[in-house]
């Protein structure tokens, strides 16, 4: 063990929400001596921002990981002007397709899909209801709501096959979220879709691509940016990389936090701001009360794997097309393989024009194509693009696809899902404080938790918390 690091506070994972703990502690009070330890030998967590080769064999900037920002979503936008960076509009102009179960490819142009009429019936009554149903979810004390018990037993899946009366709508709704969380919709609690719904202010936000919602907007070179400007600000040498965090020990006035390098940092207080399920991977004295560890076992981090693909020219914008699909994967181009790849696609043009397209294989249909090899997966991807816009989709300039499941100390993406039957322990379990140690990360948010902006507002209020102990 080599010599003892004395400071204040030590925050745990340099993604945004540590840092932005960081950087609040060290605005408050730049006297306090802030350490912060990341596993990864890169800050940014689950934002990766990476260069692709474009269609004229220049490199230009896409975010492999989280990508989109909202006008709503006000503690990242703050976050955003603070450090001098900019948002440009998602493209959204033109055509929007849909292929779903066996249904030919469908076309439309406004919010709402092309469904018959009974379909887009269907679902005004489906937003209606989640929408009258998430106003009684408190984002604070999601378990106190008078029916909680009851939609905390049931999952999502149960509730659209109960609530819809189209397949059409019930497989639209399926495909969205497997791409929103990850996850089946048969494998997450209703109520913690509820929460999730209430922090983003509805349902509409979450799914929507207009200015003020969760896709509205794109961060000029890239959102990665946030935590490397966050991490120069918090001060030189105080984001140490390659850190894996494996002990903490409490004492009676200080902590000691032990990393895998055989480090040993001893402080008033720690964040932690990682993902929930990675905490298991800590070994605690005192243990963890049992609150939190029901969190780190019933909330899995869901499987999103995201493909980015750049083109010479914007084929899908020639032909009146918003780049904009949605699919619940399509006829299988394989024998060994249930249905297609994707889920969601837009159009991932950069700032300086470099025309891309970006989608997603989620959820189960990750884990099955998994079992593929990574050239099979492109060339079905390829595949069930070509069936929504042509041939030129094989012509591309760069191809990649980011396993989230497969990265360290991160093990999956967007986010950590709750199960049923989980959802008592959530604020306790995510939030609450254990002693001298203070939980952030976007999963302990409050707003828009999930997201990027959740991540700033929880490391925000886990600084808060400190503050008020060692400042
Ligand atoms: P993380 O970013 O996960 O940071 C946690 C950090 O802790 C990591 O750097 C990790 O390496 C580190 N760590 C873990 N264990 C240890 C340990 N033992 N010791 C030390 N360090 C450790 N959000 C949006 O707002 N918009 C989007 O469009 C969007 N799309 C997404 C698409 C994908 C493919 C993914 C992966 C995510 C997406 N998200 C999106 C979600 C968004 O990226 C996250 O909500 C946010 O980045 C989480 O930040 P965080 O700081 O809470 O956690």
């Amino acid at each position: 063990m080599e010599s003892i690091v004395e400071c204040d506070v030590v925050v745990i994972g340099a993604g945004i929400s540590g840092l932005s703990a960081a950087w609040m502690l060290h605005k408050r009070d730049a006297s306090l001596k802030v350490v912060v330890l990341e596993a990864k030998g890169r800050v940014g967590g689950r934002t990766e921002t990476i260069k692709l080769k474009t269609g004229n064999g220049s490199m230009d900037f896409w975010d492999i990981g989280g990508q989109w920002v909202g006008s709503t979503q006000t503690h990242i936008i703050d976050v955003i002007k603070e450090l001098g960076l900019a948002t440009y509009k998602q493209f959204t102009d033109g055509t929007k397709l849909m292929q779903l179960g066996s249904y030919r490819v469908r076309s439309y142009k406004s919010e709402i899909p092309s469904f018959s009429l009974l379909g887009v019936l269907d679902l005004a009554r489906f937003l209606h209801k989640v929408e009258q149903m998430r106003k009684t979810v408190d984002v604070f004390e999601p378990f106190e709501c008078p029916e909680a018990k009851e939609w905390d037993k049931m999952t999502l899946d149960t509730f659209i096959q109960k609530t819809l009366w189209t397949e059409e709508c019930k497989d639209s709704l399926i495909a969205t979220s497997r791409t929103m969380l990850g996850c089946e919709p048969s494998q997450i609690s209703l109520l913690f879709f509820l929460f999730y719904a209430s922090a983003a202010g509805g349902l509409m936000p979450l799914i929507g691509n207009q200015e003020q919602s969760a896709q509205g907007m794109k961060v000029e070179g890239g959102t990665q940016q946030i935590s490397q400007k966050m991490a120069k600000l918090v001060g030189e040498g105080a984001v140490l990389l390659n850190q894996p965090v494996v002990k903490v020990t409490q004492l009676a006035d200080h902590v000691d936090v032990t990393t895998a390098t055989n480090k040993l940092f001893r402080s008033k207080r720690v964040i932690f701001a990682v993902p929930p399920p990675q905490l298991g991977h800590i070994h605690f004295e005192p243990g963890l009360p049992y609150p939190k560890l029901n969190m780190i076992k019933r909330m899995p981090m869901g499987h999103l794997n995201k493909v980015i693909i750049t083109y010479k020219h914007a084929f899908w914008k020639t032909a009146g097309l918003s780049g904009e699909a949605v699919m619940n994967g399509g006829p299988s181009p394989i024998a060994e393989c249930s249905c297609g790849p994707l889920g969601i696609i837009m159009d991932a043009t950069s700032v300086s024009g470099n025309p891309a397209l970006v989608s997603f294989i989620a959820s189960d249909q990750a884990v099955e194509w998994a079992l593929q090899s990574a050239d099979k997966r492109k060339s079905a991807v390829l595949k069930s693009l070509a069936d929504l816009f042509g041939e030129d989709v094989f012509d591309c300039a760069d191809y990649i696809e980011k396993e989230w499941s497969h990265e360290p100390y991160t093990m999956g993406a967007p986010i950590a899902i709750a199960s049923p039957g989980t959802m008592a322990f959530l604020s306790e379990g995510l939030r609450k404080p254990f002693d001298k140690l203070h939980f952030a990360g976007t999963e302990s948010a409050t707003q828009w938790c999930g997201y990027m902006s959740g991540a700033v507002q929880a490391g925000y209020r886990a600084a808060m918390e400190v503050l008020y102990h060692v400042s």
